[in-house]
């Protein structure tokens, strides 16, 4: 049985950092999302992939034992073509070719619409919602979104963060759609839309959680070695729901556990190019680096 439900990108990623390049590379919100989960928990996955999408791509996300019976087949492969300068912390996107997503319906396949645990990851919101109409009153839906979908679909991306229990942004975008260059105030905006918490992710500089009465600050980790941020905020949000599926425990306390393995999984995804770090990634390291994020913050 599968405890978690994800929907999200599958993309060929080009991507150029200061310290290199890659083209057509595995990526997309629901690869890293679904990728950084299976450290935790058993992922089903929905998207959509072209036939141009290569076989061994397939049976890496296989290999970790993410079901993949709602990834449809049709047209060609989204692709996503972004860089980064010095400040790692933002994605500057040169091409978004939606292909096959540009039509993309969500259909939840009938074993699934009985999962608890609902990752909404980056996508057309419009999906997001589709995804929500047709799952059987999913018990917790975590979702993210990106400023594409900012400037693109707003209204149905307000509509969306209305009916999930936590919200998950990048600073950036906190500050967009809630035009507002304070990030508490941003936050508040938020959960007066319904979310119990909201988590805004600042890059290597950690995160933030806000719930109604209270606020918790991770640290970021300090890398010596980032070479692509790419599918950091998603696999924090797979590794987030990931843990919260396994414990099963929904409070704030284990909110801040959850958030610290998220930032344990992001930093090491940004220590090589695409999923090249988290393909070799043992459960050893994450509670190696989860008991030195323990460390970093005992005073
Ligand atoms: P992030 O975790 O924010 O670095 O997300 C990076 C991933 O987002 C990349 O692997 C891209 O394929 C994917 N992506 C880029 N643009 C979009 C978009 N408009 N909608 C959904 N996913 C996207």
């Amino acid at each position: 049985m599968n405890d978690i439900l994800i929907i999200g990108t599958v993309a060929l990623d080009s991507i150029e950092t200061p310290f290199g390049k890659v083209k057509k590379a595995l990526g997309g919100s629901a690869t890293y999302a679904s990728f950084a989960a299976s450290f935790f928990s058993k992922s089903a996955l929905i998207s959509v992939i072209g036939n141009d999408f290569p076989k061994e791509y397939i049976e890496l996300l296989k290999k970790r034992n993410i079901d993949l019976n709602g990834l449809k087949i049709t047209g060609k492969t989204f692709h996503w073509d972004g860089f980064y300068e010095y400040d790692m912390n933002e994605a500057k996107t040169r091409k978004t070719e939606l292909n096959s997503l540009e039509h993309f319906k969500v259909e939840v396949p009938e074993k699934y619409k009985k999962i608890k645990y609902v990752f909404l990851a980056n996508i057309d919101p419009e999906q997001q919602l589709e995804t929500l109409r047709q799952m059987n009153k999913p018990y917790f839906v975590v979702m993210d979104t990106m400023n594409f979908w900012i400037n693109n679909k707003k209204k149905s991306l307000i509509d969306a963060i209305k009916k999930v229990d936590v919200l998950l942004l990048n600073d950036g975008e906190a500050r967009q759609l809630f035009s507002t260059i304070n990030l508490v105030n941003a936050a508040n905006q938020a959960l007066r839309l319904g979310p119990k918490a909201v988590i805004i992710k600042k890059g290597e500089h950690g995160a933030l959680l806000f719930t109604k009465n209270k606020h918790f600050n991770a640290p970021g980790y300090p890398l010596e070695n980032i070479k692509d941020p790419t599918g950091c905020g998603d696999s924090f949000g797979g590794a987030f729901i990931g843990y919260l599926a396994k414990t099963k425990d929904l409070s704030e306390r284990n909110f801040r556990k959850a958030i610290v393995y998220g930032s344990v999984v992001a930093s090491h995804n940004a220590e090589d190019f695409g999923l090249n770090r988290l393909k070799h990634l043992t459960m050893s390291d994450i509670e190696k680096r989860y008991k030195e994020f323990q460390d970093i913050r005992e005073f």
